[in-house]
């Protein structure tokens, strides 16, 4: 043979593989097919790589393990997950109901895309009882999409009720379980259809890859779903899941970790005469602690406080005084970060009402003592602030 055709066919096939503690990461489109008939035969064979290869069927396998799933899709980023999700179970005419607390990106799909294929999209207050919320439902209500606790306001929902009342009406339940982690609160086992978590957050725990998975057990369910990623034409890298597998060996460790630090971290904070109030379903004697403590087996580094009273420039003076925590959205990585959140309440119907700024830590993985004399440090600069 030629040198071209030499160079072509050279090192392509891999042979047996050694066995290493990851999988391997296996980058296609082309897959190469045994024998003619097997080009089409797509119940048989994978046939092209946008489906995903062994770091994929990997992720995807430790996933459904974790959820108690029998199926995972995965999507290039959480956003992706949900709005993905989503389109893949309403068609025009449908109705969503929508919590009022959802993840602002995902309100802005519902809003913009959704209304305009013919979706009607309803807020309901996330502090509404499961059967007033299913009493509102009409014979279009197809999904009901829920997020518990919110990632800014941390309302809590009896995701087990709604799910048991919207089954008898024939009504999806989806959930963003990002808080969750997929490990701490498992919907799926509480009767929720659909589990959606954003990867990006805690599962690969270093505020660098994105990926959102959207896990169910209906097989029907799980078809659609894959259709959907399938239908959108959406693929992840290889070295994207293999990253995610690596995140989520560490996943028990870090959550154990950080959830204990903002516990303790938001006890402290309750004690501090510049704060009103400390939102964070794992405290004793916070909002929706009793859902919590029934559901949950943990918490994660994620919660909120207000302040007393005081102008957002006072806020913004307690978070330029920090040193260690960054300034900056997302969590779920080993950092500490802090945002004010009230710019972001403007568009929620139901928001609640608070005494002053609204702030929110996600604890990472530092020293907690050196985290809690930093926030004494933005205490002092908001006591001077507000003087
Ligand atoms: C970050 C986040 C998402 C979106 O995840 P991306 O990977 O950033 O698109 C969805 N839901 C919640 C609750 C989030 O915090």
């Amino acid at each position: 043979m030629s040198q071209e055709t030499r160079l072509i066919r050279a090192g392509s096939t891999s042979g047996d593989l050694v066995k290493t503690v990851g999988p391997p990461i296996q980058r296609g489109s082309t897959v190469l097919l045994p024998c003619a008939e097997a080009l089409y035969d797509d119940d048989a064979y994978l046939t092209y790589g946008r489906a995903g290869l062994a770091a994929h069927d990997a992720l995807k396998s430790a996933l459904a393990e974790m959820e108690g799933a029998s199926g995972v899709s995965l999507y290039p980023s959480g956003l992706a997950a949900l709005t993905g999700a989503i389109l893949a179970v309403l068609k025009a005419g449908d109705e969503v109901l929508v919590v009022d607390n959802i993840y602002k990106p995902t309100r802005r799909f519902c809003d913009q895309v959704l209304a305009r294929y013919g979706v009607a999209v309803r807020y309901y207050d996330p502090l509404r009882s499961p059967e007033e919320l299913l009493a509102s439902a009409t014979a279009a209500t197809r999904l009901i999409a829920m997020e518990s606790p919110g990632s800014l306001t941390f309302e809590m929902q009896d995701l087990a009720a709604i799910a048991r009342l919207a089954k008898a009406r024939g009504i999806l339940t989806l959930a963003d379980n990002t808080w969750g982690a997929g490990y701490l609160f498992k919907p799926l086992a509480q009767g929720v259809d659909i589990s959606v978590q954003a990867l990006t957050k805690y599962v690969g725990g270093h505020s660098d890859v994105f990926m959102g998975s959207a896990v169910a057990n209906d097989p029907a369910l799980v078809r659609q779903l894959e259709d959907g990623v399938h239908n959108l034409g959406w693929a992840v890298a290889a070295e994207d899941a293999y990253q995610m597998l690596r995140g989520l060996r560490t996943l028990p460790t870090r959550l154990r970790r950080q959830g204990e630090a903002g516990l303790k971290i938001a006890a402290w904070l309750a004690e501090q005469p510049e704060v009103a109030e400390v939102i964070h379903p794992a405290l004793p004697g916070a909002a929706g602690h009793e859902l919590w403590a029934r559901d949950y087996s943990g918490a994660c580094g994620l919660f909120g406080f207000v302040l007393k009273p005081g102008s957002e420039a006072c806020a913004n003076a307690f978070l330029n005084a920090l040193k260690l925590f960054g300034l900056g959205f997302s969590w779920g990585g080993f950092e500490s970060l802090a945002i004010l959140c009230d710019p972001q309440l403007g568009k929620r119907k139901f928001a609640p009402r608070y005494a002053g700024p609204l702030m929110r830590l996600h604890i990472g993985l530092e020293n907690e003592d050196e985290l809690i004399a930093d926030l004494r440090g933005g205490l002092d600069a908001y006591a001077r602030a507000i003087a």
